[in-house]
């Protein structure tokens, strides 16, 4: 395993995948510059190194931190009474964890692995299932529950690898998910066509603008039998022969502002459930259209057109 020795004498662990305990650092003074590369469509996997002046390592025994400069080497801060680990995820025991299963026909045996090392995380590993139809059951009842949970980043379930009969039986993964099947720029009508099995969209009154027409009330009702959330959403407007999306600095609204606006619990809409944003505004025409996903992790795109 790589890594190097701590000032204490303690090893401590690099090229480990998912690690609590590093940590890259970004200035300030290239946050722009980087959220523009990571946010490029087609170039999410290619990690910016350039713009990261250093990593952070902490040691598990001593607790310092070690920043590791690109050709100038290590440089050690000793926490000041602190004996907390400092680098672990941002999101908790929430933290978007994989899921990995393998499953051999031959073998009649496979390994179900998810979670991380976060204290109290959803996380386990089971390797006694003899059944095919088991297996799967298990695989997929942990899909649903992690996702549902807003803690899965990435999942696939595989059959026969290294064999000729190998399969792709199942993958999903938030980022590409979001660009692959996501809002773009422009849209048309017919993007909206699949939407329409599963979530009526309507406009009503505004309850704060009433006597004016480009201010209106916007309703989702979930019509599936699945619970679904919004990634993200915006309103279009007709410009140079397309649906052009019209929002502030050209970027789609979040999943949390869709939660905000909507008055919502959880990211998650019910089955037969409705919420409305009261105060929805934007001229008409206009499409609103929500990149939406239901809790199997099927994506879909649902919109309306208000007149
Ligand atoms: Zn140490």
């Amino acid at each position: 395993m790589s890594g190097f020795t701590c000032p204490c004498g303690a090893h401590v662990q690099d090229g480990v995948d998912l690690s609590g305990d590093k940590a890259v650092v970004i200035s300030d003074m290239d946050i722009d510059e980087f959220r523009g590369e990571i946010e490029r469509p087609g170039l999410v996997e290619e990690y910016p190194d350039e713009l990261t002046p250093c990593k952070v390592f902490q040691c598990r025994e001593c607790k310092r931190l070690l920043l590791e400069r690109p050709g100038e080497g290590l440089f050690a801060f000793v926490p000041e009474g602190h004996s907390e680990s400092m680098l672990t995820s941002a999101r908790g025991k929430k933290f978007k964890g994989n899921l990995r299963a393998e499953w051999q026909d031959k073998d009649a045996n496979g390994y179900v692995l998810w979670g991380s090392a976060v204290a109290g995380a959803d996380s386990g590993y089971v390797c006694d299932i003899k059944e095919w139809g088991k297996f799967q059951e298990l695989y997929f009842s942990v899909f649903r529950r992690l996702l549902r949970a807003d803690s899965l980043g990435n999942a696939w379930l595989r059959r026969n690898v290294g064999t000729p009969q190998v399969e792709d039986v199942h993958h999903w993964h938030s980022h590409t998910h979001r660009l692959e099947h996501g809002l773009k720029q422009t849209i048309t009508m017919e993007t909206l066509e699949d939407g329409r099995r599963f979530v009526d969209i309507t406009f009503g009154a505004s309850a704060s603008e009433q006597g004016n027409v480009n201010h209106y009330s916007t309703s989702l009702k979930n019509k599936s039998s699945n619970q679904i959330r919004i990634y993200s959403f915006g309103g279009y407007h007709f410009r140079h022969g397309t649906w052009e999306l019209n929002t502030i600095h050209k970027r789609l609204y979040s999943a949390g502002r869709f939660v905000q606006w909507y008055g919502l619990q959880s990211q998650w809409i019910a089955p037969g459930e409705t919420v409305c944003f009261p105060n929805n505004s934007g001229s008409r025409p206009i499409i609103w259209a929500y990149h939406c996903e239901d809790e199997d992790g099927n994506a879909f795109i649902a919109g309306e057109l208000l007149r």
